[in-house]
């Protein structure tokens, strides 16, 4: 518009300038020439102002599309960058071929994958090869055939490709063009490969576990059917002690304590092997430990030695087994008290820590030697006379039950702490 008017003015100035010389010069500029002569340069200046406006136009949508293709541009880049470091980030081995199964692209997952099995291997050295070339020739076939199907066919395939210690899922997908126009093409394939060593691992171990928990239970069960013989033998035995003489009385001690030290073994055991899911329920960790009290004083006072409890105030119910509870608190108070002599103070203290509750069990006992430690809770350790080596691993497993966590503190000659730890 500026333009415009600019180049009208400066006709009609100019036009004006020669009407004024043509009247001085008493020339034969008329009017009418005049007339005539600014109507023509106002047209010629309308149409050169027309023709710029329209370029300036043109230059302004062109501008405008130019940056909408750089801002187009950008996102692109952006999206892609975004979609490969997604295709880095997860933990799968991602490659794709083309129609004639070589490789075109690989994310980070596949070339550690690639260097785990082949070292120095990198990026470039895995482009432009035929897949099939990178895995074992007795695995090269199969996978060249779900490559085959997925191109042909567009069909999804699987194969467990075994390489040295290692398993592999390996999925084929094909990989169709993006046209709007035209019908939807095989472009190539998509490789997807987890490495599943691990959970093959697992699930062997687990049937493992089934065969033995069948073992744990007949011996569990073989082992309740022991008892009852036992007890008739036992009652046998009481019968002809009394019927014979005194002399024989030191051998019939030594046999009834054999007995009855199987039978514990017996008991430890079948409480262990019970490894059924026991019914829990909303309980006062504090209720279970004060049921237990008057029986901790009697055997506490036997040996002559005492008990001290700290229980905290704020300590939250839990889901809780009761039954099991009181073996585990009667287990490891017992073991503290035959590690104590006399005079000797076993402490029950309870804490409430972040979202946590502590049971401690302390004694003031020898402690216990460091390399001992694992073996503790291994069933059968013990380096008692009389112990059975299965209190501390039957604590463990009821522990476990109840996603809590049993941890020892010990230093010689000063006493040992064992640590139950409850989730709330
Ligand atoms: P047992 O009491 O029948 O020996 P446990 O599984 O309860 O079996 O304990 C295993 C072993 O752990 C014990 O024989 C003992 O050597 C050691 N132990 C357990 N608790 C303590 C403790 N508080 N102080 C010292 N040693 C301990
Ligand atoms: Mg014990």
């Amino acid at each position: 518009m500026g333009t415009m008017i600019a180049l009208i003015s400066a006709e009609l100035a100019v036009a004006s300038v020669l009407y004024i010389l043509s009247l001085e010069s008493q020339s034969m500029f008329s009017t009418v020439q005049w007339v005539m002569t600014s109507l023509g340069y106002t047209i010629g200046a309308i149409i050169a102002g027309s023709l710029s406006m329209l370029w300036i136009e043109q230059m302004h949508h062109h501008r405008g599309l130019e940056q909408h293709l750089s801002e187009v541009h950008h996102r692109y880049i952006a999206e892609t960058e975004k979609l490969n470091q997604i295709l880095n980030a997860v933990p799968l081995s991602i490659a794709t071929v083309d129609k004639e199964g070589t490789v075109q692209f690989v994310n980070d997952t596949m070339e550690q994958t690639a260097r785990d099995q082949l070292p120095c291997t990198t990026t470039p050295d895995l482009i432009g090869h035929p897949a099939s070339q990178f895995v074992e020739q007795a695995q090269a076939d199969k996978m060249e055939t779900g490559i085959q199907k997925a191109i042909v066919h567009g069909e999804v395939s699987g194969l467990t490709v075994r390489y040295g210690s290692h398993v592999f899922q390996s999925r084929t997908v094909p990989l169709y063009s993006f046209s709007k126009e035209y019908p939807r093409e095989v472009t190539g394939a998509m490789l997807i490969i987890q490495d599943i060593t691990e959970l093959e691992m697992l699930r062997s171990e687990l049937d493992n576990v089934d065969r033995l928990s069948l073992v744990g239970q007949m011996a569990a069960s073989i082992t309740h059917e022991v008892r009852n013989p036992m007890a008739v033998v036992r009652g046998f035995l009481q019968l002809m002690q009394e019927k014979s003489p005194q002399s024989l009385d030191h051998y019939y001690r030594i046999v009834l304590e054999e007995l009855d030290r199987a039978n514990s073994i017996i008991n430890d055991f079948l409480s262990l092997a019970q490894n059924r899911i026991a019914e829990k329920e909303e309980s006062q960790l504090h209720d279970i430990i004060h049921e237990l009290s008057p029986l901790l004083w009697a055997d506490a006072n036997l040996r002559g030695q005492s008990i001290e409890f700290k229980l905290a105030h704020n300590v939250p119910k839990l889901h809780l087994n009761s039954k099991e509870i009181k073996q585990v608190v009667l287990n490891l108070a017992r073991n503290g008290m035959e590690a104590m002599n006399e005079k000797g103070i076993l402490t029950l203290e309870t804490r409430v820590v972040d979202d946590t509750v502590e049971l401690c069990v302390r004694d003031t006992g020898p402690g216990i030697p460091p390399g001992k430690h694992e073996k503790l809770f291994e069933p059968f350790f013990t380096t008692k006379a009389k112990g059975t080596g299965l209190g501390l691993s039957m604590c463990l497993s009821i522990v476990e039950r109840h996603n809590g966590r049993i941890t020892v503190e010990s230093e010689e000659n000063q006493g040992t702490t064992f640590k139950v730890t409850f989730q709330r």
